[in-house]
């Protein structure tokens, strides 16, 4: 084991502290590995910080004494005996007990991964709950986050070199690892909510089967908060079960006697009757998405209002957490309820209007009461059309009974679903399938086949995806030249891989310096990595849209990002010229940070940076025809009917509402399907398609093409070259 000679953070230390072996070493005892609890609760029960020599501060000692009643805690020596035994270790623990703060650092005191050059990662399947984690983690380390403890989300790393604790998503473990296929700078791995099954653990999962083969002294541990521990076990080669039993009070289970027409209004209904009827204890309630949640926040604040002045309610305070939620407002779910308005009053209530987030990955103390519509926005994929959609969908039982255990964490608590029994026991399945079955695999292959696996079917997949989904992912990055016709990853896929985007998008970056307009091109694919720019708030849809209109191309919705992208950094220093053109600053300073990194890697990879000078009549034609280069398999085209169907799959879909296009132009590209009670297409922009089969000529090849009126308008396209190449040919042959 190395000393600390070379070790920033025992430079900390006092002098006397900081010799090798020295008999204050705060680490001395622990090495070589193998400690148990007692010797690392001293640590933690010392006057200064091992990691910092800082003297503890007095929050540190204060959120000590809690961490110390956390059910975890109680288990902490047959952990530790369980890891030094075993490669793989599964752990089941009840929402809430304390895996996700506690176990990476019983890891951390145990491996002193920095000692070694090491870290211990622990990834997420959300960004919110990376980020939100890791910074209580700093709290209980009482260390600032950034330096010791970090967190890595897409397009956002913050660590230093003197992180050791990292938490992040489960997709940048697996970008990491195409640059690093050993995962060697980690000397443990942990899995957290692996129940939720997401594409990038399960791949993630199969990988690090791989890489334990030939790391032997590479940890993983795999946490999850609901059962079916024995799929994991058996996976991870018969992996030893961990479980913690947590403290938990019963949930009394309402229904409704009769379905609800409207579960969002029925949602707010009953949030106010459980705040005029219910004994004091905070609401959690379940929704879908942002725009749902903060309508749904609105409504309460108004009509709680109301309720105090007629009911003499207590006051409320309603919190909405989503995943897009900036940092400091998403730590508003901590904050306690309100105090009663005048002393002996009656007492405030929190309400927390929350997507699938709360359900297991971030806990908030003081639940008591659940209120389940039933739904959350899910991701489905179907092959056959190759349409990938977000959708509002009934939730398993499985999940039904962990929303319901949000409320039974301090005492006693109550869940009202806004379902009926039978609807409860005959519709909803029993665990919501893994995602990698509901996914379009298109990034997915194209990482796998970067880390160098070839055998996609004999890949360890958990669960292994349709063999017609894999075969259209495999199609699709052939059609983007990413993959060659024998499925090997070609020079142009080996860059695409290098962009954390989807293929299409990579595809367009990469050929934009061939149309003259990587700059713009680059400014366009962050803005569609960002949340919506424009606001649209219901009170002022009115002026919203007619502030939009201002930055309205015709030819568009990507140019028209683009318009309000420029005049946005032409005034940049101003929140309020945002807020008054109703565009959203933080999605803009967002997407900026997004465009800084995307230039990085093109620069990374020699693509040029170039613009088409703006008084150029194609300034704007090169940029669409760049779109097309990425997009061209996202095609609508208009029928003589005078809707759209889209290219190839023949699907009948309208122009998005928010579209700028103020006429239907006869080819669109579009960059998302929307599936809701209608089919949508949304961003969109006018393209031709003599551009198309310039691009992508073994895409728009007659051979393969359905019948169609899009085929048909492509003949006529043909034969117009054919006839113009003879006439060509005749007239040289005249000369
Ligand atoms: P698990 O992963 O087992 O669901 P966690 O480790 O996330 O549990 O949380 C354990 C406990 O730590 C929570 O029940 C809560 O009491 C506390 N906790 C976690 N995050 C925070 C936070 N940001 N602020 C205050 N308390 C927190
Ligand atoms: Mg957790």
């Amino acid at each position: 084991m190395s000393g600390s000679g070379n070790n920033p953070y025992l430079a900390h230390l006092p002098a006397d502290q900081q010799k090798t072996g020295s008999s204050t070493d705060p680490f001395k005892s622990m090495v070589p590995r193998k400690t148990t609890a007692d010797q690392a609760e001293a640590l933690e029960n010392g006057a200064t910080n091992p990691f910092t020599g800082r003297t503890f501060t007095a929050k540190y000692q204060k959120i000590l004494e809690g961490r110390r009643k956390l059910p975890v805690h109680a288990q902490r020596n047959e952990f530790l005996e369980m890891i030094h035994n075993n490669q793989f270790v599964v752990l089941v623990g009840e929402t809430g007990s304390g895996k996700t703060t506690q176990i990476p650092q019983f890891m951390v005191y145990d491996e002193l991964p920095h000692l070694k050059g090491k870290q211990i990662a622990c990834t997420q399947p959300r960004r919110v709950a990376a980020m939100s984690v890791a910074q209580r983690v700093a709290d209980e380390m009482d260390v600032k986050l950034g330096e010791e403890v970090g967190y890595n989300i897409r397009f956002e790393d913050n660590t230093s070199p003197k992180t050791f604790l990292k938490y992040m998503t489960d997709g940048m473990l697996l970008r990491e690892a195409m640059s690093d296929p050993k995962l060697s700078r980690y000397s443990a791995i942990i899995l957290d909510e692996a129940h939720e099954r997401t594409l990038n653990t399960d791949i993630l999962m199969g990988l690090l089967k791989e890489v334990c083969r030939k790391r032997r002294d590479l940890q993983v541990i795999v946490m999850s908060a609901t059962l079916d521990a024995g799929k994991f076990q058996k996976y991870f080669n018969e992996a030893p079960l961990l479980t913690v039993p947590g403290r938990t009070y019963p949930v009394e289970i309402f229904y409704t006697p009769e379905p609800e027409r409207d579960y969002l209004e029925a949602a707010i209904r009953t949030v106010l009757q459980v705040h005029v009827s219910e004994p004091e204890g905070d609401i959690l309630v379940f929704l879908t998405g942002e725009e749902e949640i903060e309508q749904a926040c609105r409504k309460i604040e108004a009509e709680g209002d109301v309720l105090i002045r007629s009911h003499d309610a207590g006051p409320l305070k309603v919190v909405p957490l989503y995943s897009t939620l900036p940092p400091h407002a998403q730590q508003r779910i901590f904050d306690a309820a309100p105090p009663p308005r005048k002393k002996g009053g009656r007492p405030g209530r929190k309400v927390v209007v929350s997507t699938n987030i709360a359900e297991t990955s971030l806990t908030i103390d003081g639940i008591v009461y659940v209120i389940d519509p039933g739904f959350a926005k899910q991701k489905v994929y179907n092959p056959r059309i190759r349409v990938e959609s977000l959708l509002v969908s009934p939730i398993s039982k499985a999940s039904a009974q962990q929303r319901a255990g949000r409320a039974g964490r301090t005492r006693p608590g109550k869940s009202f679903r806004l379902y009926t029994e039978s609807a409860f026991n005959k519709e909803l399945i029993e665990q919501t399938y893994p995602e990698i079955l509901r996914s379009n695999l298109g990034s997915v292959v194209l990482q796998l086949k970067k880390l160098g696996i070839d055998d996609l079917v004999h890949f360890d997949f958990m669960d292994p995806p349709a063999p017609e989904t894999l075969m259209r992912a495999l199609e699709l990055l052939n059609y983007l030249g990413a993959l060659d016709d024998d499925g090997e990853l070609t020079p142009l896929g080996d860059i695409m891989a290098a962009f954390p985007l989807d293929p299409q998008l990579c595809k367009m970056l990469i050929e934009s310096p061939k149309y003259k307009c990587s700059n713009e091109i680059l400014s366009i694919a962050a803005l569609l990595s960002v949340p919506q720019i424009f606001m649209r708030p219901n009170e002022a849809r009115k002026q919203a849209d007619e502030a939009k209109a201002e930055f309205a191309h015709a030819d568009g919705d990507h140019l028209t990002l683009l318009n309000a992208y420029h005049a946005y950094k032409l005034n940049e220093d101003d929140p309020k010229w945002c807020w008054n053109h109703f565009l959203n600053q933080r999605s803009l300073k967002s997407a900026d940070n997004v465009r800084r990194q995307l230039r990085r890697t093109m620069e990374n990879n020699d693509l040029d940076l170039i613009s088409t000078s703006f008084e150029d009549r194609n300034y704007y034609s090169n940029i669409r025809r760049a779109l097309a280069a990425g997009y061209f398999m996202q095609v609508a085209h208009l029928e003589r009917s005078g809707h759209y169907l889209t290219v190839k799959d023949n699907q009948l879909v309208q122009l998005h509402p928010s579209s700028c296009l103020d006429h239907k132009p006869e080819w669109v590209l579009y960059n998302e399907f929307v599936l809701t009670t209608r089919n949508y297409i949304r961003i969109c922009t006018e393209i031709k398609m003599d551009w198309l089969i310039d691009i992508a000529p073994h895409y728009f090849d007659l051979s393969n093409f359905p019948n169609c009126e899009a085929r048909r308008k492509l003949e006529r396209i043909f034969n117009r070259r054919n006839r113009v190449e003879d006439d060509n040919k005749a007239k040289k042959r005249r000369t």
